[in-house]
Formats: C-alpha cells, sequence, structure tokens
C-alpha cells in the first residue's frame, strides 16, 4: 500500500486536487494491486484478509495524506461489508469480484439535503411496482458519488414506520431518472469526489435489494462500528504524521538565534501533543482488538471515534508553529489541517457520538 501510494497516488495528488476527482483508472489499478476488498472473501475476489489489512490501507492513506482515495475505504470495508454480510450469494458472486478488481465503484448515500443526524428522517421513497421498485429522492455529501457505477441507497419502504421502514439498494447509475450533481466544492480532501445524486423514478429490480425489506436501520447500526472505528484509525495516524512534520520543522526553524523546539512554551505544547496522540493510539488500537475480537459495539466505536477525531483539533496548535508556511497548501500540515476537519462531522458527528454513548450511562 505505501508503495502504491508512492508510485502512484502522490505524484498525481496535487493536479487531482485541482480537478476535484482521482482518475477512474486509478481504481483499476489498485484493484490489480490487490489493494481494493481487502477483507472481502477470496472465493469473491476480495483479499481474503482480516480488519488488520484494512487498518494499513486506512493508516497508509492517512499518513501520506493521499485524501483523494479516502473513497477507496469507503467502497472496500464500508460498502462492500453491507454485501458480505447481507447480500445473497448471487449478489455477492456477482458483484464483489468487479468491486474488487475496481471494474465497479460504489458509494453509500445515507444523507439528504433535509437529513443528516437524523437518518430517519429521510425523504427518499421507494415504491413497489411490478418486478422490482420505483426510487425518488435526492442525496447529497456522497463520498465517490461521481465515479459511482453503483450506490447503496438508503430508502423508505414504509415512510409511516419510521426507522423500522428503510431498506437498501443497489443502486446501477446507468439506470433511466438517475443523475449525478456537480462536484462539491470542499475545504479539504480536494482530491475525493463528492456529490449530490438524484433519483427521479428509478427503477431498481428485484434483485438490487440489499437484505431485507424495512431492516436497512439495524444493517446501518452494525455497519457503522467498523466506519466509525475506521475514522478513528485514521485520526489517531494523521496526528501522528502531523506530529512528526511538526517536530522536524521545529528543529530546524531558527528564530532569535536558536531551533524553535529549544522554547518551552513549543516543546511543552509538543509534548503536551505526544501525550494525546499515544493515548490516542492506545485506545483505538484497544478498540481494533476488540473489533477482531467481534466485541467492539455502537458506543465502544462512538468512543473512538469521538475520541480521536477531537483529538485531531490539536493540528490546529502545529500549524500554528509553522508561521506562515502553515498556512501555504504546499505544506502537509496545511492539507492536514483541512483535511481531517471532516471527521468531526462524516459517519456521524461528535454530537451524534456523544448522544450514543449517553445512552449508556
Ligand atoms: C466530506 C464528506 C463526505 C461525506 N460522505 C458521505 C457519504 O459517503 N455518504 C453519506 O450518506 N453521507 C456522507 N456525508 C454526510 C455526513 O455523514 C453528514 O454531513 C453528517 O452525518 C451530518 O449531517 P448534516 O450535514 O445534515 O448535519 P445536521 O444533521 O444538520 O447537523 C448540523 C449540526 O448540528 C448538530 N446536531 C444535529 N442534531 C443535534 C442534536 N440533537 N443535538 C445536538 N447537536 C445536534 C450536528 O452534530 C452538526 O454539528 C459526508 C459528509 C462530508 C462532509
Amino acid at each position: 500500500m505505501r508503495r502504491f501510494i508512492a508510485q502512484e497516488i502522490t505524484p498525481g495528488h496535487a493536479a487531482w486536487e485541482e480537478q476535484g476527482l482521482v482518475p477512474r483508472e486509478l481504481w483499476r489499478r489498485a484493484g490489480s494491486a490487490g489493494l481494493l476488498l481487502p477483507m472481502a472473501p477470496a472465493e469473491h475476489g476480495g483479499g481474503g484478509g482480516d480488519f488488520l489489512h484494512t487498518a494499513i490501507v486506512v493508516e497508509e492513506i492517512a499518513r501520506a495524506l493521499a485524501t483523494g482515495v479516502t473513497g477507496f475505504t469507503t467502497h472496500s470495508d464500508i460498502v462492500a461489508p453491507y454485501l458480505v454480510e447481507f447480500g445473497t450469494e448471487a449478489q455477492k458472486a456477482l458483484w464483489l469480484p468487479q468491486m474488487a478488481s475496481g471494474e465497479v465503484v460504489a458509494s453509500i448515500a445515507m444523507t439528504e439535503p433535509s437529513a443528516g443526524s437524523d437518518l430517519k428522517a429521510i425523504r427518499t421513497t421507494a415504491r413497489r411496482v411490478d418486478g422490482g421498485w420505483r426510487l425518488d429522492g435526492q442525496k447529497t455529501f456522497i463520498t465517490n458519488g461521481h465515479h459511482a457505477d453503483r450506490v447503496l441507497v438508503v430508502a423508505k419502504t414504509q415512510p409511516e414506520a419510521g426507522a423500522r421502514g428503510m431498506s437498501l439498494f443497489w443502486v446501477d447509475t446507468a439506470s433511466p431518472g438517475f443523475a449525478k450533481g456537480r462536484l462539491l466544492d470542499k475545504i479539504g480532501q480536494r482530491a475525493q469526489d463528492t456529490a449530490e445524486l438524484f433519483f427521479e423514478q428509478v427503477f431498481v429490480p428485484e434483485a438490487d435489494l440489499v437484505g431485507a425489506e424495512n431492516q436497512a436501520f439495524g444493517y446501518l447500526m452494525h455497519g457503522l462500528v467498523q466506519e466509525r472505528l475506521m475514522i478513528a484509525l485514521r485520526c489517531a495516524t494523521a496526528l501522528e504524521a502531523a506530529l512528526d512534520w511538526t517536530i522536524a520543522y521545529t528543529r530546524e526553524r531558527q528564530t532569535f538565534g536558536k531551533p524553535l523546539i529549544a522554547n518551552q512554551h513549543t516543546k511543552f505544547k509538543l509534548a503536551e501533543i505526544k501525550t494525546l496522540a499515544a493515548a490516542t493510539r492506545a485506545f483505538v488500537d484497544q478498540c481494533v482488538a476488540e473489533h477482531m475480537a467481534q466485541r467492539l459495539d455502537a458506543d465502544g466505536a462512538a468512543m473512538a471515534k469521538l475520541w480521536a477525531s477531537e483529538a485531531t483539533a490539536a493540528i490546529d496548535d502545529l500549524l500554528q508553529m509553522f508561521g506562515g508556511y502553515g498556512y501555504m497548501r504546499e505544506y502537509p500540515i496545511a492539507r492536514a489541517y483541512a483535511d481531517v476537519r471532516p471527521n468531526r462531522i462524516y459517519g456521524g458527528s461528535s454530537e451524534m457520538m456523544k448522544e450514543i454513548i449517553s445512552r449508556t450511562l
């Protein structure tokens, strides 16, 4: 993964940040290198690995600031697991090999313009028709939304039942009635495509319902555990990397005839952040071990995400130590500052994590 990023991603990343997305071909190259779907079963073209393989992919992307391919992990370790765990044998046999090779790029679409934190308030609906369903609605902020060939869409199938009336659909983006909006203009993660999606009377055949009808909420609560742990890992790693760059910079940069790090203020702040990064790593790694043993529950994952994503706020203090250079995008610390920010928002915001944790008090 490290070699792939160095050879195939880092050289083009700045140009892709300008364009707002990575080349579609990069997905096929990552597939050929065996870097997509590391955890999916080998008989379906996956890597046959476990969560530690996924952890390596997440960490290497974070460490190298290759945030244009954050969506690799959405595709591999957020979307694919819904097919692996809840899909039919036919769905697994057909789609997992194509996702592993990068022939098919996948997204997951929960959020809508009027419903983010409050998932059960979504308005996208799927109505039963002969041979399948008709989907109507709109989604926003969808990672991989521009490149997506298939989107795992959360829609209401029984609107009056609230959270118990939602289902998952594996929607073909070539279907009539489907449209992609513009690439959204983000302050960070600028090479990662994020898009709006529109569905107008989109026909979804019966075979593309994922799992049982009306059961999506339970599936999502299960899937979000791994998603939140991945975000926590990404944040723990981003903080470590930012600390390393800052230590190197403050040792080198001279002011008033001595290195910046020789000032008590600077070295004490770095000592505090080193301690924060170490505590974050210890907690997140413990949660990884719990997840490997299938013991990590919703509030454990929420605590890991809350803690690690909030810890990245310290990147603001690290940026300060670079002075004006810290505000220039050619310095990794400047990009890291903007790139880590949505980790406190997506996958459930910090406030929603506190809501989940407080239910256990
Ligand atoms: C870069 C990026 C990529 C994303 N990728 C995806 C994706 O691939 N798929 C997808 O489905 N979604 C995606 N999202 C959407 C993301 O999950 C939502 O933005 C997030 O869940 C928050 O929803 P919202 O934006 O509607 O904010 P809102 O729900 O409107 O919340 C606004 C603010 O109010 C707070 N808040 C809300 N309710 C309460 C409450 N009861 N008490 C206290 N505070 C509250 C929230 O925490 C937040 O701070 C992405 C977002 C971003 C920024």
